[in-house]
C-alpha cells in the first residue's frame, strides 16, 4: 500500500504538487497518469523520501519510506534509468544491488532472466545500452528483492512494443500475486491497458481517479442502431440529448435503461447498448496534455 495525505511540494514560489491524496493498493497497478511536468516525479520522489513535502505526508507500507527498516526489501524503485552507473555492466550494477539489500546474489541471475536481458547484454557496460535496455535493468534492480511494492516512473520509456507488453505481463502477474504496483505515464493508451486503478494528475493536483472501469466508461450511454437518425429524434422527443459518434453511433446523456425504453418504443433495432465510450477521461486528458503543451512553448 501506498498513501498520498494531503501532499504539498512547492519549491520556492512554484506549487509542484498541491495537496496530493490518493491510494495505491495490495494486488492491484495503479497507473499514474498526467502530462508531462504535471507532477508524478516529483510525487514519486517524495514517496521514496528523496524529496521532502513541503506539507502532508506521503506513507509506504504505513510508513515514510525513511523509517521503513530496510527499505530496500520491501520496496522496488524505478525512478530514472539513466541513472545506473555507466561504467558498470549490467550484471555488476544488480550485484551491487544485491549486496547492499542483503539479497542471496543467485536473485541477480534470476531477475536478469526475468527481465529478458541475454548473457552477452549483461556481461556490457550500461553505457553501451539502449534505452530500452537500461529501462529492463531498472526493472530487473526494482524486482532484485521481490518486493511487496513497486514504484515505477515512465518505466515503458524507451521499451518497444513487444517489450511494453513484456512489461504489463510482468506487472499484471506481480499485482495478482498481491504486489502493489505504482507506475507512472504520460500516454494514456499505455495506462489502460495495465492499470486496475487510475489516478490523473494536472498542474500537481488529482483531478480523477478511480478504477480504469469506471473512469473510461465516462457518463452517458452509447448505442449503435438499425436507424441512428430516427433513434437520434425519438431521443430528442423524449428529451434527451444524443451525440452522434465519429465511429458511428451515438452517445447519450442517459442510462442504458433509458435510451433501451426509447428504442423499444421507436421500435429502432439496436445492435449494440453500453455504458460511456471512454470519451470524458480521453477528453479531459487531452485538454490537460494540450494546456501542458501550450505552457511548454510559452516557456
Ligand atoms: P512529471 O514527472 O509529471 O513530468 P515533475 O514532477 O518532474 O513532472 O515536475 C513537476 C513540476 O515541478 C515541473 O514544472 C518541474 O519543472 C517542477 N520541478 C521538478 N523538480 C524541481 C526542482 N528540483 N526545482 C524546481 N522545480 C522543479
Amino acid at each position: 500500500m501506498i498513501s498520498f495525505d494531503h501532499v504539498t511540494k512547492r519549491y520556492g514560489g512554484f506549487t509542484a504538487l498541491d495537496g496530493v491524496s490518493f491510494e495505491a493498493r495490495p494486488g492491484r497497478v495503479t497507473g499514474f497518469l498526467g502530462p508531462n511536468g504535471a507532477g508524478k516525479s516529483t510525487a514519486m520522489r517524495v514517496a521514496a523520501g528523496l524529496t521532502p513535502a513541503t506539507s502532508g505526508r506521503a506513507t509506504v507500507l504505513g510508513r515514510p519510506y525513511g523509517t521503513l527498516p530496510n527499505p530496500g526489501r520491501h520496496v522496488g524503485m524505478l525512478l530514472d534509468a539513466s541513472a545506473q552507473h555507466a561504467g558498470r555492466t549490467g550484471r555488476e550494477v544488480l550485484t551491487l544491488g544485491a549486496i547492499l539489500t542483503g539479497v542471496d546474489r543467485r536473485r541477480v541471475e534470476e531477475t536478469l532472466d526475468l527481465v529478458g536481458l541475454t548473457e552477452k547484454e549483461a556481461g556490457r557496460r550500461v553505457r553501451n545500452y539502449s534505452l530500452g535496455m537500461r529501462q529492463r535493468l531498472g526493472i530487473a534492480h526494482a524486482l532484485l528483492a521481490d518486493p511487496e511494492v513497486l514504484v515505477l516512473d515512465e518505466p515503458a520509456n524507451g521499451l518497444d512494443p513487444a517489450g511494453i507488453r513484456w512489461m504489463r505481463d510482468l506487472l499484471r502477474g506481480y499485482a495478482a500475486r498481491g504486489g502493489t504496483v505504482l507506475l507512472s505515464s504520460h500516454l494514456l493508451n499505455e495506462i489502460e491497458r495495465v492499470a486496475d486503478d487510475i489516478v490523473v494528475i494536472g498542474h500537481g493536483r488529482i483531478v480523477a481517479g478511480g478504477t480504469t472501469r469506471e473512469l473510461l466508461a465516462g457518463s452517458g450511454t452509447t448505442v449503435r442502431s438499425a436507424d441512428d437518425a430516427r433513434l437520434r429524434s425519438a431521443l430528442g422527443t423524449a428529451g434527451l440529448s444524443a451525440s452522434p459518434l465519429a465511429a458511428g453511433g451515438l452517445l447519450v446523456d442517459a442510462t442504458p435503461e433509458v435510451v433501451g425504453a426509447v428504442a423499444l418504443e421507436a421500435a429502432v433495432v439496436l445492435r449494440e447498448l453500453r455504458s460511456g465510450d471512454g470519451r470524458g477521461l480521453e477528453e479531459m486528458f487531452f485538454d490537460l496534455t494540450a494546456d501542458a503543451a501550450r505552457e511548454e512553448v510559452a516557456a
